[in-house]
C-alpha cells in the first residue's frame, strides 16, 4: 500500500478534508436510513442519482410539451443533435476516440450486436474463449448466440479458470491458453473488471496475445467504465460495451454504450444488424432503399433513442468531466487501499473469519470478502446499521466506495460495524 494508513476516526476525517473530491459528494442525492444518510457502497451495482439529472430530464420534457416531434430538431437542445454531447466526455473515459464510442441500447442487446459483426467463425476456427463464471448474461448471450449460427455452445467456448484453490484467475493462463488454441480461435471475449472478485484483467495484454493468435478481442466492461483508467484505442481493442447504472451513475435501465475501433467503420465487409438509425444522418430521412452506415461507431445503431435516457447520461458524464478523470481513478485506488486496510484491521482482532479476495494490485474500487457461515448474519447487521452493501450467495460481499460521492469516514465507520458484526454473531 502505497502509504500509513490508520484505522481512526480522525485520521479517516483527515483523508476526506484533503480530499480534492469531496464538493462532488453534493452533486448527488444520497438516499437515507432512518433519518440519518446511508452509507451506500453499491456504486458498483446501481450508482446514486447525480441532482442535475432531475432538470435534464424536465428539459426534455418541456421541449416535447413545447415543440412536439419538432423537439428532434429545435428548442434549447434538439434530439438530434444530444448524442454528440454525451460521446466526448464517454470517449474520454473508456479511452476511445470521439467517433468510436456509441451511446445505445443496453448492454446484453449491444454484446449481441457486437458479436453479429466481430464474431466470424470460419471452419475451426470457431472457438470463443472467456472466463469461467463470468456474469451470467454474458453466459446466456455466448450460448444463445453460438447456437443461432448452428454451432455448439459446448465445443465453441473454452473458459479459463482459477487453479484449484484459488480465486482469481491468473494472467499467465490466460495467455497460455490463447496460445494453445491459436489455430482454432476466433474471439477472445474478457471482462474489464470481474463483477463477483474485482479482480481487473489486463486489457492490452489480452488484445495484444488474441491479435497473435489471429483472434478478435472485445471486452464487456460493465464494472470498469468508470471505474479504472481505460485506453481502449492505444490498447488495440477490437470493440466492447458497458453499461451506464453501475459506476457510471446514469440510473436505472440507463442507455449503454460501445466502443468500435476505427478501422472496422468504413469496412463493408462486416455483417451487422442495421436500422434507420444507424444511417448516415444525410440520407436519414429520405426513406430511401440501401442501408448506408454512418461512417463511425454510431452506424451500429438501430432504434430511436431516449433522450430521457440521454438526460440521466449527460448529467452524470458531466460531473465525471468537471471531476477530472485522473482525481476519480486515483481515488477509487485510494478508497480500495484504504477498505483493505481496515479488513485486514478487522481480522487482526477477529481472527480469519471470512477472507479478501480482491487483489491488492490488480483493483478498482471494489473490494469483495469471502465470508463462509457468517456472511448472511454479517450483511443483515451491516444492512440495520445503515451500511448497505451487496450480498452474493452464498458467501460473498462486495463493497464498492466510489470516488464521486463516497468518504473515507464511511470506510472507517464500515470497520467498527464490521467488527462489531463478528463480536455479536448468533447462529
Ligand atoms: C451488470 C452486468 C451486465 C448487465 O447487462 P444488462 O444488459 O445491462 O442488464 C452484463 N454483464 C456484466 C459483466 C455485468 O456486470
Amino acid at each position: 500500500m502505497p502509504q500509513e494508513y490508520h484505522n481512526t476516526l480522525s485520521f479517516a476525517r483527515q483523508m476526506d478534508a484533503e480530499d480534492p473530491l469531496q464538493p462532488f459528494r453534493k452533486e448527488f442525492l444520497i438516499p437515507v436510513h432512518e433519518n440519518k444518510e446511508q452509507v451506500y457502497f453499491l456504486g458498483n451495482s446501481l450508482g446514486l442519482q447525480p441532482k442535475r439529472a432531475r432538470s435534464y430530464i424536465e428539459q426534455v420534457l418541456r421541449q416535447w410539451n413545447q415543440f412536439g416531434v419538432e423537439g428532434f430538431f429545435t428548442g434549447d437542445q434538439p434530439w438530434l443533435d444530444y448524442h454528440d454531447q454525451l460521446i466526448h466526455p464517454l470517449s474520454s473515459l473508456v479511452g476511445a476516440r470521439p467517433g468510436e464510442v456509441v451511446v445505445m441500447n443496453s448492454l446484453t442487446v449491444n454484446l449481441h450486436l457486437l458479436l453479429v459483426s466481430f464474431y466470424n467463425p470460419v471452419g475451426k476456427r470457431n472457438k470463443i474463449l472467456c472466463e469461467e463464471k463470468a456474469f451470467p448474461s454474458d453466459q446466456y448471450l455466448l450460448e444463445t448466440h453460438i447456437r443461432q449460427r448452428g454451432l455448439d455452445p459446448g465445443e465453441v467456448i473454452i473458459e479459463v479458470k482459477a487453479r484449484d484453490g484459488e480465486s482469481l484467475i491468473r494472467y499467465e493462463d490466460i495467455i497460455t491458453a490463447i496460445k494453445e488454441n491459436e489455430d482454432e480461435l476466433a474471439l477472445v471475449f474478457w471482462g474489464g473488471v470481474n463483477y463477483y472478485s474485482g479482480q481487473v484483467f489486463d486489457i492490452k495484454g489480452i488484445t495484444q496475445a488474441a491479435h497473435q493468435a489471429g483472434a478478435i478481442a472485445g471486452f464487456d466492461l460493465a464494472h470498469a467504465a468508470g471505474n479504472i483508467k481505460l485506453q481502449l484505442h492505444d490498447w488495440n481493442v477490437d470493440f466492447a460495451s458497458w453499461c451506464s447504472y453501475k459506476y457510471l451513475n446514469s440510473g436505472p435501465g440507463a442507455i449503454g454504450g460501445a466502443y468500435i475501433h476505427n478501422r472496422y467503420h468504413a469496412d463493408n465487409s462486416i455483417n451487422r444488424f442495421a436500422g434507420w438509425w444507424g444511417n448516415d444522418k444525410n440520407t436519414r430521412f429520405l426513406m430511401e432503399k440501401g442501408f448506408r452506415p454512418t461512417l463511425t461507431a454510431e452506424g451500429w445503431q438501430l432504434s430511436t433513442p431516449s433522450p430521457i435516457l440521454y438526460a440521466t447520461h449527460k448529467a452524470a458524464l458531466e460531473i465525471f468531466a468537471e471531476a477530472g478523470l485522473d482525481a476519480v481513478f486515483h481515488k477509487g485506488q485510494q478508497l480500495s487501499n484504504y477498505l483493505q486496510f481496515i479488513l485486514q484491521d478487522v481480522q487482526k482482532e477477529i481472527g480469519n473469519q471470512f477472507q479478501m479476495i480482491t487483489p491488492l494490485q490488480e483493483k478498482g474500487c471494489q473490494v469483495s470478502m469471502l465470508v463462509p457461515k457468517k456472511g448472511r448474519f454479517v450483511f443483515d447487521y451491516l444492512t440495520k446499521k445503515g451500511i448497505f452493501v451487496d450480498w452474493r450467495e452464498p458467501d460473498v460481499i462486495r463493497l464498492a466506495p466510489v470516488p464521486l460521492y463516497n468518504k473515507y469516514e464511511e470506510i472507517w465507520q464500515f470497520g467498527q460495524v464490521l467488527k462489531e458484526a463478528f463480536l455479536t454473531f448468533t447462529p
